[in-house]
Order: structure tokens, then C-alpha cells, then sequence
């Protein structure tokens, strides 16, 4: 596999659009503060890349890092209050920007920013829309720089932290390959910080199952910092069919590899099964708020034959949830076995759920013939 991927300088040329991740660690300097040196060499990475005739999106860190540069905000990173990192990231996104627009300039590239936080991928009309500002901004050979909007991020449409929102991202401007950098070379077999034995693992073939062993033996299989965010990011990428790399951003001989289609840090083969676009948002995109309880009928006609759920095999609704929000589908033992999005509101399901067709249409009278008692359609649904 190694042989494939590192002599196999297609594999690299079938790479048309890449999303890019840029981790704070990367661009900042012993003070904590933007390091000039590492925007020459991340601008050159991603110039070589254009060079390449790559598509590139940046998911850019560095908002509140950059902050510290503006604010006299003397407080450690980890004490940082949430209004305190607002300010920080309210002042530093722009200065972020700024100095990302200054080291492009060297190479005539053109940036843009877009500012994301979860509510917004989460929403199917707000998500469709990003992506075709990205298209149009990819078609005018602009490199979208993309952060969380930090300022308005509260924890409840927060990202848990870029490296979700890149493997979000992937998926939305439907990417063929996911660069995740940090300051860590790669994933190791154990925390190579404590450990001088510890080996870089090059390939993970099979990121569902290592996950689960980097968890389960979590004391013999460390990463470093945050690994296992860009894991599980790498899993989400993996899901919509997109491969993953995870290096360091530190260093220039490696981004000057990976320019050159030589796979260096960590590599992560994607299942390969490239769900469905609209399914990866469904399972990961879509907030779900709140869960309809299915009858064995349903649970059976779901997972067997495909099937919509209709508001007839419906036993019981949790959740205040809206029309067209995200839901859960659970079966009579409350084990999850799909999502979709549900064509009423919670109450409205209280009050039709069980009853068949032609009961419901007495009750509410609002819905259309065709689709009436079907609470998630089957092309809204996928199962879990
Ligand atoms: N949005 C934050 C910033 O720009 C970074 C969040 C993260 O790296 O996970 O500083």
C-alpha cells in the first residue's frame, strides 16, 4: 500500500481539490503570537499546490491567537474566559486575514473568508449555500479561507473544533483529499512525546477500527495533542470518500513532499464508499433535536425494504423539534437505527402518531395528499 501511494505519482494527480487545515500551532511562534516565517511557508505549500493545478480551500486557526496581537490580554490560553477568546478571535480574525492576504499577494493569489459556525452547516439551505460560494470562488481562482465565526459561537452551535469543521468542509466543497496540519509529524503508536520508542504510523487503512483501538488501549496507543479530534475527523472524510493526511505544517521538507505528491506523516485511506453527499450531511452535517420511537413494523420496513416512516408506525415522540429540523429514528429498545428530517413538528406527531392516513388528514388539514403521514421521507433518511 505504501508503495502504491508514495510511487505512484497519479494517486497524487487524481487529488484535484484539497481542503486544507491550518492549526494555530502551526502559525504562531514561541510567544504565542502570528510567526511570519510560518505564512511564508505555509503560502509556499499552498502556491506549489496551485502550481499543481490543486483547488485549494484553507480551514484556518489562528483567530484568537492573532487577537493577542491586537488586545493586551495576558491571560494563558486555557483560562481564556468565552468573551475574552470572542474579543480575542473578534479582533484577530482580521488581522488574520490581513497578514494570510499580504503573504498571498507574493504569488497573486486572491483570498476570501468565510466565517462558519455549526447552525450553518446545519441548516440544508444555509450549507447549499456556502457550497456554491465556494464553487463560484474556486471558479474565479480564489482561495477560500474559512474559520468558525467565533464572535457568535456560543457552546451550543459551537464546532468541538476545526478539525471538524475541515472534515465538514471536505464534504461540503466536495473534496477529494483532507490535509490536516499541526505540529505533530503524524499519528504514532504511542505518545512519542513520552515515549523515544514510539513509531509514526504511516498508513491507517482502516480509520473505523483504529479509532476504536486508539480509545480502547488508550494507554498503550497515545497521539499527541488533540489527535483524536483530527481521527475522527479523518473518519468523518473517510465517510464522504475522502482521503486524509496528517503532518506537520512546521515543517518545510515535508509540505515541499507533499507538494510533490510524496505522502509524508500520516496517511488515511478513505473507505472508499463516498456516501452519499447528501447522507454524510444527513449523519454528520444535520443537528438532530430530538428522537420519533418506531413500532418493529417500521423498524422492519426501515432497515429491510428502504421504506419512508409513516406517522402510523410512530409509538412515541422526544424533543421539542420543528418541521424540517433533524431528528433521530429509534426502535421500540430506543437504539438509534437512522436519522432524517421530519416533515412536522414534534407536536403535530403527538398528535398524529399511529393513526393511518386517512385519520391524519382529519386532523391536520395542512399537509398534501401524496405525502400525508409520512413523517421522514426515505430520501431524507439514512440509516445509522
Ligand atoms: N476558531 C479558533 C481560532 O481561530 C480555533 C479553533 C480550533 O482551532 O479548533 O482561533
Amino acid at each position: 500500500m505504501t508503495e502504491i501511494i508514495n510511487q505512484n505519482n497519479d494517486f497524487f494527480n487524481l487529488k484535484k481539490r484539497i481542503v486544507v487545515k491550518i492549526g494555530t500551532q502551526v502559525l504562531i511562534n514561541s510567544e504565542g503570537k502570528l510567526s511570519p516565517a510560518s505564512f511564508r511557508t505555509i503560502t509556499e505549500f499552498i502556491n506549489a499546490l496551485k502550481l499543481k493545478r490543486k483547488e485549494i480551500i484553507l480551514v484556518s486557526s489562528g483567530a484568537i491567537a492573532a487577537g493577542r496581537n491586537v488586545l493586551n490580554i495576558e491571560t494563558s490560553a486555557k483560562f481564556l474566559t468565552i468573551p475574552q477568546k470572542q474579543a480575542l478571535a473578534s479582533c484577530g480574525q482580521s488581522l488574520l486575514m490581513k497578514t494570510y492576504s499580504s503573504y498571498f499577494k507574493k504569488y497573486n493569489i486572491k483570498t476570501a473568508q468565510i466565517l462558519l459556525t455549526k447552525d450553518d452547516i446545519s441548516s440544508r439551505k444555509r450549507f447549499t449555500n456556502a457550497r456554491n460560494t465556494i464553487y463560484e470562488l474556486l471558479k474565479n481562482d480564489v482561495v477560500p479561507i474559512i474559520n468558525e465565526n467565533d464572535t457568535i459561537a456560543t457552546e451550543e452551535i459551537k464546532f468541538s473544533d476545526n478539525d471538524y469543521l475541515s472534515a465538514l468542509t471536505a464534504n461540503l466543497a466536495c473534496a477529494d483529499l483532507l490535509i490536516i496540519l499541526s505540529n505533530v509529524n503524524g499519528v504514532y503508536d504511542k505518545n512519542p512525546s513520552l515515549d523515544k520508542f514510539a513509531n509514526q504510523i504511516k498508513i491507517i487503512d482502516d480509520i473505523k477500527h483504529f479509532i476504536s483501538d486508539f480509545k480502547d488501549t488508550s494507554k498503550s496507543i497515545h497521539g499527541t495533542g488533540g489527535m483524536k479530534s483530527k481521527l475522527e475527523s479523518a473518519y468523518i472524510a473517510s465517510e464522504a470518500g475522502i482521503d486524509t493526511i496528517i503532518a506537520s505544517g512546521k515543517n518545510k521538507k515535508v509540505l515541499e513532499d507533499i507538494s510533490n505528491g510524496k505522502i509524508t506523516g500520516t496517511f488515511i485511506l478513505s473507505s472508499g464508499e463516498d456516501t452519499n453527499k447528501k447522507k454524510h450531511w444527513l449523519i454528520f452535517g444535520m443537528k438532530k433535536n430530538g428522537s420519533l420511537i418506531c413500532d418493529k413494523g417500521a423498524e422492519e420496513a426501515i432497515l429491510l425494504n428502504h421504506k419512508s416512516l409513516l406517522a402510523s408506525g410512530i409509538i412515541d415522540v422526544k424533543g421539542n423539534f420543528k418541521k424540517h429540523d433533524g431528528v433521530y429514528i429509534a426502535n421500540e429498545q430506543n437504539k438509534i437505527i437512522a436519522a432524517g428530517i421530519s416533515n412536522f413538528d414534534a407536536e403535530e406527531i403527538k398528535k398524529i402518531k399511529g393513526l393511518k392516513s386517512s385519520e391524519i388528514q382529519l386532523i391536520l388539514n395542512s399537509i398534501n395528499a401524496k405525502g400525508i403521514g409520512i413523517a421522514v421521507h426515505k430520501n431524507n433518511m439514512v440509516l445509522l
